[in-house]
C-alpha cells in the first residue's frame, strides 16, 4: 500500500472526527493571535498559543523523563490516537498538541533515544512533497528526547523555506549570512542533487556546540528536510549552544516563556502565555537567537 498526502489528510480527518480533545485544539489554532516582524522579505511570526505551554514548560531533565510515561511510545497513547505503519519500524501520528494546521509526529516504534535526524525524516520529504519534516535535537527543543522522532507540517507554512528556496539555487550547502545578510537567525541551505548522498549524510550527523562543555554536540542541532517545487531535496540545518535563553530562567516582568525548537528557529515563535506575546520585540527575538546559536565563524566551523 502505497501512502500519499491525500492518505494523511485523510488520515487526520478521521483521527479528529473520534477525538475532540484534539479537534478541540486544532479549531483553536485557527483563532490564535499571530504577528508578524518583517526582516527584509522574510515574515518572522509571533504566535500565541496558549495550549503549547505544556511544551514550553516540559522539564527535559533525565530524571523527569524518566519518571514520566512516555507519550510516543503506543502502550501509553491515549485509546483516541491512531497511527499509520510508515516507514518500516515507524510510525506517523497526529500531533494532539499542533502548532500548524496539518501536524504529524513520526515516532519510531521502538523506545529509544533522539540521537541523529532519522533516514526517516527525509524518507517523509522524498515521499510526501508539500510536507516539510523537521526535527529537534534531544538538547534542542525535543519534548520526548527518550524517544526517536520528528514532526512534519505543511512547507507552505513556514515562509523561510519559500525565500530560500528562491535564494539559494546551485547544488551543496550555502550559510544564511551569506543568502541574505538581514536574517535575524542563523543556519546552514543544503540544496542537494538526486546523487549526492555525502552531503544528506553531513546534514545527518550535523552538530551544534554545546555552551556548557564547549564542544561539538549532534543532540544541539535543529534540521528541516522537504522537497521543493522542482523535485529538489533541500535541507537546513540551524546549529544550537543551547536549549533555553536566559529571559526563559529570569522572574516577574524580565522573564519570557520561549523554548525555542526547531519551528521557533525557522521564524515561528510559539508564546503560550500573553504577557510574553506583548514582550517579544525584535530586539528580544534576536537576542534569543544570538543566545541560543553559535557566532558565524564557530557555525563554519562547525559544519567544516
Ligand atoms: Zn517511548
Amino acid at each position: 500500500m502505497t501512502t500519499t498526502l491525500s492518505d494523511l489528510t485523510e488520515f487526520v480527518e478521521s483521527q479528529l472526527s473520534g477525538w475532540p480533545e484534539a479537534k478541540a485544539r486544532y479549531e483553536a489554532l485557527g483563532l490564535t493571535e499571530r504577528r508578524i516582524e518583517r526582516y527584509g522579505e522574510w515574515p518572522l511570526i509571533v504566535q500565541h498559543n496558549p495550549a503549547r505551554a505544556v511544551s514550553t514548560e516540559a522539564r527535559t531533565d533525565a530524571a523527569s523523563i524518566a519518571a514520566r510515561p512516555c507519550f510516543l511510545c503506543s502502550s501509553n497513547r491515549p485509546e483516541e490516537q491512531k497511527a499509520i505503519d510508515w516507514p518500516e519500524d515507524w510510525q506517523l501520528l497526529v500531533n494532539p498538541f499542533p502548532v500548524l494546521p496539518l501536524h504529524f509526529v513520526g515516532a519510531s516504534r521502538s523506545h529509544q533515544p533522539q540521537s541523529a535526524l532519522p533516514l526517516a525524516a527525509i524518507e517523509a520529504a522524498l515521499a510526501f512533497p508539500g510536507l516539510v519534516a523537521f526535527f529537534n535535537g534531544a538538547k534542542a527543543g525535543a519534548s520526548a528526547p527518550d524517544h526517536l522522532h520528528y514532526q512534519a507540517v505543511l512547507a507552505s507554512e513556514l515562509p523561510l523555506l519559500g525565500h530560500i528556496e528562491k535564494l539559494h539555487r546551485s547544488f551543496g550547502s550555502a550559510f544564511s549570512d551569506e543568502l541574505d545578510p538581514a536574517l535575524p537567525v542563523k543556519f546552514i541551505s543544503v540544496l542537494a542533487s538526486p546523487d549526492d548522498d555525502e552531503l544528506m549524510w553531513k546534514v545527518m550527523n550535523a552538530r551544534g556546540r554545546n555552551a556548557e562543555t564547549g564542544l561539538p554536540d549532534p543532540d544541539m542541532v535543529n534540521t528541516f528536510v522537504w522537497t521543493d517545487g522542482e523535485g529538489l531535496l533541500r535541507a537546513l540545518v540551524f546549529p544550537r549552544t543551547r536549549h533555553r535563553p536566559a529571559c526563559f530562567f529570569k522572574e516577574g516582568e524580565e522573564r519570557i516563556a520561549v523554548s525555542p525548537g526547531a519551528l521557533d528557529m525557522v521564524g515561528l515563535f510559539i508564546v503560550p502565555r500573553a504577557e510574553d506575546y506583548a514582550r517579544l520585540d525584535r530586539a528580544r527575538i534576536e537576542e534569543i537567537y544570538r543566545e541560543v546559536q553559535p557566532a558565524a565563524a564557530d557555525m563554519r566551523e562547525l559544519w567544516r
